[in-house]
């Protein structure tokens, strides 16, 4: 298996090449030469296979140059009972038949990036212990990005995490998670400002070519295409979880923002999973739900992004969009280069009337949007008729998935965080606090580790010099 780009302009590379890289340099997505295909008869193989060897099975055909052995025993460290508190990681809970939540929040910071988080620490530690060298990831996080990749780099070889974050505007228990990490790789920095400053410090230090080479500057954001892999597996998982037999279709309902998660669904369906609809969930900020209801892809600017009570979906970009675009198209990377010479001065692009707006429907693709109101009324719903409290982004996947649900053809709506994170939220909905999962009870109350600094990529810059000194340049 290699990898081009969506935009056509890097020679094919294996999968351990575009592991530490971000985006191709062209501009573009990595994305594999082609899907690979699951016939009928081994998809009948795998519907009894455990997480472990379906997620073998899965990413052994898009990690093709990691040797087997090895994988497996990446992702026998990846994923265990330990870490998610369940043997089937990703455990399927029925609300009523027909109806089912695919929980996978159950990793160690409660949202489901742990899924491809995870995955990511123990291949990034793997990669950098063959070559020898030293990563320095640094990030900006407004909320679940960086608990999650703090908790899969801790204590991990060769790795040092710079994580920015807008001081005191996440919630309580978030920055517990994070603040509370001793490891000495883990470095937090609290920033005077609001998560776009953290966000411009990221830019202007990975702007600077000469620093970030010199340092070992990486990220870990979304784009990264085995993040996108890590997350195929679940589709499989539930789907097998939901049916009895390969004759069956699913739909999946799938709370979005940066459309990673729904992006793993659609390579799922490409490579032969019986999806009929992936309906994809917007909260207020709803880029994606426009474009699957008029053609019309139209990034906002930041200022224009509404924060609202489902915050990890509050996005104005969504940075894997382009790869279903390219998909689209037929894989015609000439067109995706001419749509997003668009989308990358600040514009936009409307297939309205076009030849391509037409093939979407083939993707299976449907969309909705979600409010505040309607979220705290789904939080409440769900409660009252099935005993099961979901958080706020569940709660947006499941009423849009309800609307477009078919009779006859079992809805899956996938769970991505769990409600303790949000408390306030679900303490307007039901009028008291989420229970708290075993070992989270006093988080807030352990000692914390960071440093508060100015809004200034130079003091950043200087810190990273100063923790990462006997680095060889
Ligand atoms: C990141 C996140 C999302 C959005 O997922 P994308 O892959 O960005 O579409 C939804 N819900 C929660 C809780 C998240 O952390």
């Amino acid at each position: 298996m290699r990898y081009i780009s969506t935009r056509g302009g890097m020679p094919p590379k294996k999968f351990s090449k575009i592991l530490l890289a971000g985006l191709a340099p062209d501009g573009g997505l990595a994305m594999p030469e082609e899907y690979p295909e699951i016939s009928p008869a081994v998809l009948e193989e795998w519907r009894s296979l455990s997480y472990q060897d379906l997620a073998f099975e899965i990413l052994s055909r898009f990690a093709d140059d990691i040797p087997a052995s090895d994988l497996r025993g990446i992702i026998d460290r990846t994923y265990t009972s330990e870490l998610y508190r369940t043997d089937e990681i990703t455990p399927l809970k029925t609300l009523e038949p027909g109806l089912h939540i695919l929980g996978l929040s159950n990793g160690p910071t409660l949202a489901f990036k742990d899924i491809a988080m995870q995955l990511l620490g123990n291949l990034f530690e793997y990669a950098l212990t063959k070559t020898g060298e030293d990563l320095n990831i640094l990030g900006a996080t407004s909320g679940d990005t960086g608990p999650s990749a703090e908790y899969a780099m801790r204590g991990k070889r060769g790795i040092r995490v710079f994580m920015l974050s807008p001081q005191g505007k996440m919630s309580h228990f978030q920055t517990a998670q994070m603040f509370s990490l001793q490891d000495p790789n883990i470095f937090n920095i609290a920033i005077r400002g609001v998560f776009d400053d953290c966000q411009d410090i990221v830019k202007a230090v990975s702007n600077d070519h000469a620093f970030k080479q010199k340092y070992h500057i990486g990220t870990v954001n979304s784009i990264n295409w085995a993040r996108i892999s890590a997350q195929i597996v679940y589709y499989f998982k539930g789907y097998f979880a939901a049916t009895r037999s390969n004759t069956e279709q699913v739909s999946f309902a799938v709370p979005s923002g940066n459309f990673g998660n729904i992006c793993a669904g659609h390579v799922a369906r490409m490579m032969g999973l019986p999806i009929r609809k992936l309906i994809l969930a917007t909260n207020e900020n709803e880029v994606l739900d426009e474009f699957f209801q008029t053609g019309c892809y139209r990034p906002r600017a930041t200022a224009e992004t509404v924060h609202t009570s489902s915050p990890s979906m509050d996005i104005s970009k969504a940075s894997n969009f382009e790869r279903f675009i390219f998909d689209l198209t037929g894989r015609d990377t000439a067109k995706v280069k001419e749509l997003w010479r668009a989308v990358d001065k600040g514009g936009a692009f409307d297939l309205a009337g076009t030849p391509l707006w037409e093939k979407v429907k083939d993707f299976g693709f449907v969309s909705g949007t979600s409010n505040h109101a309607a979220r705290i009324a789904m939080i409440r719903k769900i409660r009252e008729q099935y005993g099961v409290l979901v958080d706020p982004h569940t709660a947006d996947g499941l009423k849009v998935g309800l609307e477009h649900r078919e009779e006859g053809v079992p809805l899956i709506c996938l769970e991505t965080a769990l409600p303790v994170k949000f408390s306030e939220s679900i303490v307007e909905a039901i009028g008291q606090e989420p229970a708290r999962p075993s070992g989270y009870e006093n988080l807030e109350n352990l000692p914390q580790r960071y440093v508060v600094m100015n809004a200034d990529a130079d003091a950043v810059k200087a810190f990273i010099v100063e923790q990462t000194s006997g680095i060889s340049g």
